[in-house]
């Protein structure tokens, strides 16, 4: 006998009340590649979309150590306290091969997972990034009708995730660590770039000192890039996520950030380009993925690399024919 289907109304109504056990479950619709689950869930998010919208999101990147589920548990426990609905989400797109260091794990937030004002949810697996990436937009239009009015996505510092993050944030934080020697080491240009702040963490202890010197660094160093779009110059700060120190300054710099975009209107300005990045993103992949996915376009392929071997086409004249079909 199958099992009585819940009406998308019943979702909508329960997601808009709050309710966590509905929010879970259109999320895992949204993350199923089943084509009804898929079907229902944008039924789920078409009716949600009018509620969405109303969040900060802010992104947080750093390499696996630098103490971002740390940092997250601690910033969030703040923003709870200020009566704020916060939600974690990650966009981890080796999570299902790399099961070591789970994104938005939540043993790894003993705290937030206990406060009734948080909500997490660890990275929705697969191995396509724009894959992962769309399920994350979808979650996060999912849980802003939820009413979370802060959702903070993390992911790792390494690769090409931090350019998916960065384009769905109104703010991105960059996490490092006061380390030896040339403090630029490591750190990618364009992660750099991107960031909006950076934040120095594990500055407790013996480290403390180092940090110091390193936010010096860094500040020298971020001078050297244009500055940002709406003028804004990319602030560096210390933190200990351990011992919850430097957590409020954070906040209040993000606090001002968006309040003056949004004065400024750039904050809108700034979302609008990002759907407009996501439907180009979206159709790209849509046309590749057709064209590959086509059986006679797979032959074809085949049999042109096959003469390119041969020395009988050239890759242009490959292409071409390739297009032309
Ligand atoms: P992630 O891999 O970036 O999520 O890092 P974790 O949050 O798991 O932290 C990695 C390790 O660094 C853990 O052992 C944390 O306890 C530790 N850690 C995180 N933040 C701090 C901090 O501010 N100070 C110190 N001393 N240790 C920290």
């Amino acid at each position: 006998k199958r099992r009585k289907q819940t009406p998308t109304s019943e979702y909508v109504t329960q997601i808009l009340k709050g309710n966590i056990t509905f929010l879970s479950k259109a999320i895992t619709l949204v993350e199923s590649t089943n084509a009804k689950h898929q079907k229902k869930a944008n039924e789920i998010l078409e009716a949600c979309l009018p509620y969405a919208n109303k969040s900060v999101r802010i992104g947080i990147t750093g390499v696996p150590g630098v103490g971002k589920s740390t940092f997250i548990e601690s910033f969030g426990k703040h923003l709870t306290s200020l009566g704020k609905k916060v939600a974690v989400l990650a966009v981890d797109p080796s999570s299902s091969v790399n099961k070591g260091s789970i994104l938005g794990d939540k043993t790894r937030m003993e705290q937030l997972v206990t406060d009734e004002n948080a909500f997490i949810r660890p990275s929705p697996s697969g191995t396509s990034l724009g894959g992962v990436a769309q399920k994350t937009r979808e979650t996060i239009i999912l849980c802003e009708a939820a009413g979370f009015d802060t959702i903070i996505i993390e992911t790792v510092g390494v690769g090409q995730s931090e350019t998916a993050v960065h384009s769905m944030v109104d703010f991105f934080l960059l996490l490092k660590l006061a380390g030896a020697g040339d403090e630029l080491q490591g750190i990618k240009r364009g992660i750099i770039e991107m960031a909006d702040a950076i934040v120095i963490n594990k500055a407790d202890g013996d480290n403390a000192k180092n940090a110091k010197i390193a936010k010096v660094e860094f500040n020298r160093a971020l001078h050297l890039y244009p500055p940002k779009e709406n003028g804004w110059v990319p602030k560096v700060l210390v933190a200990s996520a351990l011992q919850h120190k430097g957590i409020d300054n954070i906040f209040s710099m993000i606090d001002t950030y968006i309040t003056d975009a949004k004065k400024s209107g750039f904050f809108n300005e700034k979302r609008n380009q990002q759907n407009k990045y996501w439907l180009l993103e979206t159709i790209n992949q849509q046309l590749k993925d057709n064209f590959y996915n086509n059986p006679d376009i797979k032959n074809l392929l085949d049999s042109e690399i096959k003469k390119l071997k041969e020395s009988k086409t050239t890759p242009f004249n490959a292409a071409k024919r390739l297009l032309g079909k």
